[in-house]
C-alpha cells in the first residue's frame, strides 16, 4: 500500500454542486487543510454555509469521524478567489470546474506552475479524456481522473482514471479516495486503465439520457405536462429522472450529452425541451427552475402523481445492458460484474446484467423498436447483446 502520509494539504478547484461536496468529504477525511476555490465570493460563502449545513446534520446523526466535530472541521477550511496561493503548498489537488475542455486545459497549465511539483492533479470530469485535460500541462504523470458521484458523502464509488498518468499517481489517488468517508459504507475506488467517454457509469447511464431527452420532447409535443415523467418512474427510484436532471445541473447534462454527440455518435444530441430549458438559463435547481420548481433551500416544490404513460422500464434497461455490453467489447472492462458492482456502489441500484441475463432477447426487440421510432440507430443491439454471449464474461 502506497504511503500518503505526506498528503496534508488538499485544494478543491470549484466550489459548484461538485466542488462544495467534494470539499466536504476531504474535511470529514480529516487533512490538515483544505482550500476551496472559485471565481466569486457570493458561491465561495454559499458553500461554505452548505458545507456548514452538511457537517452539522452529519454530527447529529453521529456520524462524524471520531474526535470530529463540525467546528473543527470547518476551522481547517480556507476559501480563495486567489489559485496561486490556494494551490502553492497543496499536495492533492481536485478540480471541479464546469465540463468544457477548454477550461480544463487552461486550469491544468496553470496548475502545473503554481502548484509543487510533488502535487497531484486530480480531475472530477464526468465524461473527458484525462489525457486530453493534461494536454497543456508540463506534468501530465501526474494528472489522473477522480470521478466522485453525487451525493458526494453518501454515494460509495469514486472511478480513478488514468490517461498519460504515472503507477505511483494512480495508486496515490486511489489511496486518498479511500480515505474520504462514505456514510453508505466503505468508499470503493475503480481503476480504469483504458480511456473511453464516460468511463464506466456514465458511458452505461448516458443512452438512458438520449431516452429522457427524448421523452421530453415527446410529452412536449403531447402536450402532457414534463414533470409528469417522472409519477412513470416514481416505482423505480426515489427520484424521477426530471427531477434528478434538474438536481445534477441541465447545463451539465446538455454538456454531457453533447461530448458523447462529438466522441460517440450524433445520436446522442441533446433534444429540443433540454437546449431551450438551458438557453433561457433555466439550469434546474441551482437556478431554482429547471423541468421542476425547487424552494431557495434546494427542495422540490411540488411531485406530480399523475402518470405521463410515457416510460418504458424494459427499454430503460436495455440500453444500460447494450452500452455495458459495449464496454466488455472494447476492451474497457473485463467481466460484467465490475460493471455492475460500480453501479451498485455508485447509485445504490442494480446493474443490468443481472435482469439482463434472463431478458436480453425481449430487450433487443425493444432496442429496435426504439431505433424506428427515434430513428438513432446507434442504439441497435450490439454484437455481444444480441448473441447473450455477454453471459460468459463475468
Ligand atoms: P457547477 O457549475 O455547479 O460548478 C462549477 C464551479 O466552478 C462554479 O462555481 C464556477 O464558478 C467555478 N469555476 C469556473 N471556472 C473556474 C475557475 N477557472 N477557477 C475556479 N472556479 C471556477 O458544476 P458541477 O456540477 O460542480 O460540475 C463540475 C465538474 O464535475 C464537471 O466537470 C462535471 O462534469 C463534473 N461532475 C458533475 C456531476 C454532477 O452531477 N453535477 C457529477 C460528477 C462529476
Amino acid at each position: 500500500m502506497v504511503d500518503i502520509s505526506h498528503v496534508k494539504q488538499i485544494a478543491v478547484v470549484g466550489a459548484g454542486t461538485m466542488g462544495r461536496e467534494i470539499t466536504e468529504v476531504a474535511l470529514m477525511a480529516g487533512f490538515e487543510k483544505v482550500n476551496m476555490i472559485d471565481i466569486s465570493s457570493e458561491i465561495l460563502n454559499n458553500a461554505r454555509d452548505y458545507i456548514n449545513k452538511g457537517l452539522s446534520k452529519i454530527e447529529q446523526k453521529g456520524k462524524l469521524p471520531s474526535n470530529f466535530t463540525t467546528a473543527l472541521l470547518m476551522k481547517k477550511l480556507n476559501l480563495n478567489l486567489d489559485l496561486k496561493e490556494a494551490v502553492a503548498e497543496a499536495d492533492f489537488i481536485i478540480e471541479a470546474i464546469p465540463e468544457k475542455l477548454e477550461l480544463k486545459q487552461e486550469l491544468f497549465e496553470k496548475l502545473g506552475h503554481l502548484s509543487p511539483s510533488h502535487s497531484i492533479l486530480a480531475t472530477n470530469t464526468s465524461t473527458m479524456s484525462i489525457t486530453k485535460i493534461a494536454e497543456k500541462c508540463n506534468r501530465p504523470d501526474k494528472v489522473v481522473g477522480m470521478h466522485f458521484f453525487i451525493p458526494v458523502p453518501l454515494l460509495r464509488l469514486i472511478e480513478i482514471i488514468k490517461g498519460k498518468t504515472s503507477e505511483e499517481t494512480m495508486e496515490i489517488a486511489i489511496a486518498v479516495g479511500e480515505r474520504f468517508p462514505s456514510l453508505k459504507g466503505k468508499r470503493k475506488c475503480v481503476r480504469i486503465e483504458k480511456e473511453s467517454p464516460g468511463f464506466i457509469v456514465n458511458r452505461v447511464m448516458i443512452p438512458t439520457s438520449v431516452y429522457i431527452s427524448w421523452l421530453l420532447d415527446k410529452a412536449m409535443d403531447r402536450g402532457i405536462p414534463l414533470e409528469n415523467i417522472d409519477a412513470d418512474f416514481a416505482y423505480m427510484h426515489q427520484m424521477g429522472p426530471c427531477a434528478k436532471w434538474d438536481y445534477l445541473g441541465l447545463d451539465i447534462q446538455m454538456d454531457t450529452l453533447k461530448y458523447f454527440e462529438k466522441t460517440l455518435s450524433p445520436d446522442f444530441a441533446p433534444g429540443r425541451v433540454l437546449q431551450k430549458l438551458v438557453k433561457e438559463g433555466n439550469l434546474g435547481r441551482k437556478t431554482g427552475k429547471g423541468i421542476c420548481e425547487w424552494t431557495e433551500d434546494g427542495k422540490l416544490k411540488r411531485k406530480s402523481s399523475e402518470k405521463a404513460n410515457l416510460f418504458d422500464v424494459d427499454l430503460y434497461m436495455a440500453l444500460q445492458l447494450n452500452e455495458a455490453c459495449r464496454l466488455l467489447e472494447e476492451g474497457v472492462v473485463k467481466s460484467y460484474k465490475e460493471i455492475d458492482e460500480a453501479i451498485l456502489a455508485a447509485f445504490d441500484i442494480p446493474g443490468p446484467f443481472g435482469p439482463g441475463k434472463r431478458n436480453y432477447e425481449k430487450w433487443c426487440k425493444k432496442l429496435e423498436d426504439f431505433v424506428e421510432e427515434s430513428g438513432k440507430s446507434y442504439f441497435l443491439p450490439c454484437e455481444l447483446m444480441r448473441t447473450g454471449k455477454f453471459k460468459n464474461m463475468k
